[in-house]
């Protein structure tokens, strides 16, 4: 063990790169793009210090092209599973024990890894296999993950500084432990980030984890893959393994080591693994813990005093890059009588120019969306849009999915502010506005804050201070993330601390101490120096 209270780099977010015309990072990444779109990976499971390919396999294709392969994953049996828990519990032993700085170096070492030599690679892959323009590659797959590492690293390092009060006669201290047990991370297509960060930050407490990336991500977690073993994650420590989640989560969870769970994705499937967590809570060695981060329904609110371009600025950026399928997009908005017909104008206009196609052309604003599921649900709600009395489509409309899954981003007007779109989680370039009589600002706040079961962003546009007040005491509960003046998506690690309640997850803050908190038990150690000898105290005369 090395002796010294060691001081970690100040965390910086890493600034993004603008991809313009002839810059040296556009030439990289397109070079990156060339390469991997002619490869033909192979990705296998990742168990201990075994590669494992059962044979067994999906193939991995790009969203705006899907009959182009890539490569192929290969998916895992039940055996393999147990196979993961064992190894990473076996990897537990030294893991946990390893001193701090060992584990901030490492994850220290990814973050430059990304922002150097893998960045053209790791941006490149999330264009490919997620259909990110490169902006959207760029702010999630390099800049945020980058954050989360460097950020993490520093939180971690301020939970173990912080320490109870001691005095002369005792010395107390507080050891941040990892859980007993192994972590099960299950991440969502739509963030590479969030991929790499939900096994990282739990493994970075010292924990040991069981990695289920999204079918539809695989290109890009390969990549993470490669970062953390060239940064020197030891073998065990990051379990990865694809396939089937019913069968991959109902195997973990029988586990008495089950120790918690790290989870991203949409609500019903969270509120499916708490519930078996519950009827399995007798078999556990220790209570999981249970920390997810689910849909949302975010909207943006417009007062009569808000700025027209900033407002439709704020819906067609918030709802509409890649593709809406963020879970702070914009997907709901409430636009005062008064403004409409400016605002709808600016709209139509803004999204007639948006161009549609591969992320490969830069001039791209909107590319295809995940799989042919999602498509097949929007085109649904679209077409049914097109039937209901209460709703109109003013922009978009048209979808076509023969070479991806191009859905045109979409507006709907309606006049039922309860209307299906209004409350639904669709995840994909559609937004529903409602337009509501100006003197109603306080009733549209009320309906703003009870249409959905969600609560994870929202914004409002306002120039009256008085206005913005009400807002942001009406709206307290109904978003985790809340705006003002700024759409209401890209949050950034380090500054706008991420997550929602309601149904929209545990609120445990990814990018902060607060999440990193979740995945450490402390042990308080009080040491006496001068130990009582007699138990008679002196009040017994
Ligand atoms: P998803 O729920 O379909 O999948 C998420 C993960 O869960 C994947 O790994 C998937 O394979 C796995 N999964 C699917 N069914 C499962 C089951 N029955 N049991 C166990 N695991 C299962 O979500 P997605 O389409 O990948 O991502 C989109 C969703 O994620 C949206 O609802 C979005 O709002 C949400 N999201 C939330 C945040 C946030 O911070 N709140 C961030 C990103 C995405």
């Amino acid at each position: 063990m090395l002796k010294g209270f060691f001081h970690v780099p100040k965390a910086v977010n890493e600034p993004v790169k603008s991809y313009a015309p002839n810059s040296p990072e556009k030439a990289a990444v397109q070079a990156a793009y060339t390469t991997l779109w002619n490869s033909q990976i192979d990705v296998p499971l990742y168990i201990g210090s075994e590669e494992i390919r059962t044979g067994n396999t999906k193939t991995i294709s790009a969203p705006h092209d899907h009959k182009h392969i890539v490569g192929k994953y290969h998916l895992a049996e039940k055996q393999h599973i147990e196979k993961a828990i064992a190894n990473a519990l076996e990897a537990r032993k030294a893991w946990a024990d390893m001193a701090w700085e060992q584990r901030a170096a490492i994850f220290l070492k990814a973050a430059e890894l990304i922002a150097g030599p893998y960045r053209a690679r790791i941006n490149a892959a999330t264009m490919i296999g997620q259909s990110k323009n490169i902006h959207q590659a760029e702010i999630d797959a390099s800049c945020e993950l980058i954050d989360f590492l460097r950020y993490n690293v520093e939180f971690m390092t301020q939970i173990y500084n912080d320490q109870p009060k001691s005095d002369s006669t005792v010395w107390n201290r507080v050891e941040y432990r990892p859980l007993e047990g192994f972590i099960y991370a299950i991440t969502p297509f739509n963030f590479t980030a969030i991929a790499a960060n939900l096994p990282a930050s739990a493994a970075m407490m010292g924990n040991v984890v069981v990695w289920k990336p999204s079918d539809s991500q695989v290109f890009s977690a390969k990549i993470i893959i490669d970062v953390f073993k060239e940064a020197g994650v030891p073998d065990g420590v990051i379990n990865v393994v694809f396939g089937d989640a019913l069968m991959i989560t109902d195997t973990v969870l029988a586990s008495r080591d089950f120790a918690g769970v790290h989870f991203t994705g949409s609500t019903h499937v969270f509120k499916d693994i708490w519930a078996k967590i519950g009827a399995n809570i007798h078999h556990y060695k220790t209570y999981p813990r249970i920390v997810g981060e689910t849909g949302g329904k975010d909207f943006i609110i417009a007062h009569p005093s808000a700025n027209v371009k900033q407002v439709t600025t704020g819906i067609t950026r918030g709802a509409f890059e890649f593709q809406g399928q963020k879970c702070s997009a914009a997907s709901r908005a409430y636009i005062p009588q008064s403004l409409w017909p400016a605002v709808k104008e600016q709209l139509i206009a803004d999204v007639k120019s948006m161009k549609m196609g591969s992320p490969e052309d830069f001039g791209n604003f909107i590319t295809a969306v995940i799989h042919e599921g999602s498509f097949d649900k929007l085109a649904s709600y679209i077409d049914q849009a097109k039937k209901d009395a209460d709703a109109e489509i003013i922009v978009g409309g048209n979808y076509d999915k023969s070479v991806g899954y191009f859905i045109e981003p979409t507006v709907i007007v309606t006049t039922n502010p309860k209307y299906t779109t209004m409350e639904t989680e669709l995840f994909g370039p559609v937004i529903t506005i409602y337009v509501y009589e100006n003197a109603k600002w306080e009733e549209t706040l009320e309906l703003v804050d009870t249409t959905s079961e969600y609560a994870l962003t929202g914004a409002v546009f306002s120039q009256d201070r008085y206005a913005i007040e009400v807002a942001t005491t009406k709206l307290q509960n109904a978003a985790g993330n809340f705006y003002i003046n700024d759409k209401p998506t890209g949050a950034v690690v380090g500054m706008q601390p991420f997550g929602g309640a309601r149904a929209s997850g545990t609120n445990d803050k990814a990018g902060s101490a607060l999440n990193l908190l979740r995945w450490a038990s402390p042990r308080t150690i009080k040491e006496t120096f001068v130990t009582p000898e007699d138990y008679r105290y002196p009040f017994l005369g």
